[in-house]
C-alpha cells in the first residue's frame, strides 16, 4: 500500500514523501531543505530509497545534496534542465519503478511553462505536478509562454476525473480569493470557499486536489466560461480571440492581483 503524506517546509512548501511501510523506506519529491526531511524520516523510522524533482527552483531542488551527502540513492530530474547532483535524466514517457521496493512504477509527463523543463511525475493515480497547477491555481509564467504553460494544464486536466493532484506549494486561499473575482457566479467555487476556508482555519493542507474539482473551480481550467472571458477582456481593455489569449490574461492579471 502507497502512503503519502506532506512534509511542510519554508513558508508554504510541500515535500511529499511516498512511503512504503513494508519496506521501511520513502522516496521525497522536491526536497527544497534537507532538514524537515531529516527529522520526518527519523521520526517516522524510514530509510530514504529515492529523490524525485519536478523543476530547478531552489525550493525544490535546495535539500539534494544534503540528502545525497550520506546516501547512495537515485535522484530523478527533468533531463531539459541544468540541475545539479541527477542520477537519472527523465521526460515524457519515461517510466521507472519507485526506488525502495514499491510495487508500483512513475511515469514522466513534460508540462513546461512554469520553467522550460518542468516535469511531472504520475503514480497509480496520483500525480506530483510541483508548480504546474496549484489548488484552483497555476504556477507563475517564468521561462515558458502562456500557449505552453495552457497546454500543460489541458494536459494534466485530460487525466481521469479522480486523478489526485499533489502541487508543490499551499497556495489555496489566495487563488481562492482570484478564482471568485474573476468567476463570482460558479456555485461549486462558491462551495469550495466554505470548504477550503474551513480546511485553513484548522491548519490543514488543502492539497492534494483532484481533477474533477479543478475542472469545476479552477479558473485557468475555465478560460471557456463566459463570465471568466468577460472578467479577463474587462482586465485586458480589449476583446480575447482565443482560449489561450484568456489564459495569458488571467495569468498577468494574478500577477498583480492582491
Ligand atoms: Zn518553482
Ligand atoms: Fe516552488
Amino acid at each position: 500500500m502507497l502512503e503519502i503524506t506532506p512534509i511542510p517546509a519554508f513558508e508554504d512548501n510541500y515535500i511529499w514523501a511516498l512511503i512504503n511501510r513494508d519496506a521501511g523506506t520513502a522516496v521525497v519529491v522536491d526536497p527544497g531543505d534537507a532538514s524537515p526531511v531529516e527529522a520526518f524520516l527519523t521520526k517516522e523510522r524510514l530509510t530514504l530509497s529515492g529523490i524525485l524533482i519536478t523543476h530547478h527552483h531552489g525550493d525544490h531542488v535546495g535539500g539534494v545534496a544534503a540528502l545525497r551527502a550520506n546516501r547512495d540513492i537515485p535522484v530523478f530530474g527533468p533531463a531539459n534542465e541544468a540541475i545539479d547532483l541527477l542520477t537519472h535524466r527523465v521526460g515524457d514517457g519515461d517510466c521507472h519503478m519507485l526506488p525502495g521496493e514499491f510495487s508500483c512504477s512513475f511515469s514522466v509527463i513534460d508540462v513546461p511553462g512554469h520553467t522550460a523543463g518542468h516535469i511531472a511525475y504520475l503514480v497509480e493515480d496520483h500525480l506530483f505536478c510541483g508548480d504546474t497547477l496549484f489548488v484552483m491555481g497555476c504556477g507563475r509564467l517564468f521561462e515558458g509562454t502562456p500557449a505552453q504553460l495552457h497546454a500543460s494544464l489541458q494536459r494534466i486536466a485530460s487525466l481521469p476525473a479522480t486523478t489526485q493532484l499533489f502541487c508543490a506549494h499551499e497556495y489555496t486561499l489566495s487563488n481562492l480569493k482570484f478564482a471568485l473575482t474573476v468567476e463570482p457566479s460558479n456555485e461549486a467555487l462558491q462551495r469550495r470557499a466554505f470548504a477550503v476556508t474551513e480546511t485553513r482555519a484548522s491548519g490543514l493542507p488543502t492539497v492534494p486536489t483532484t481533477v474533477a474539482e479543478e475542472l469545476e473551480t479552477n479558473p485557468y481550467l475555465r478560460c471557456h466560461s463566459s463570465e471568466i472571458l468577460a472578467s479577463a477582456e474587462r482586465f485586458a481593455g480589449s476583446p480575447l480571440a482565443t482560449e489561450v489569449d484568456v489564459f495569458a490574461a488571467l495569468r498577468r492579471w494574478k500577477n498583480e492581483f492582491r
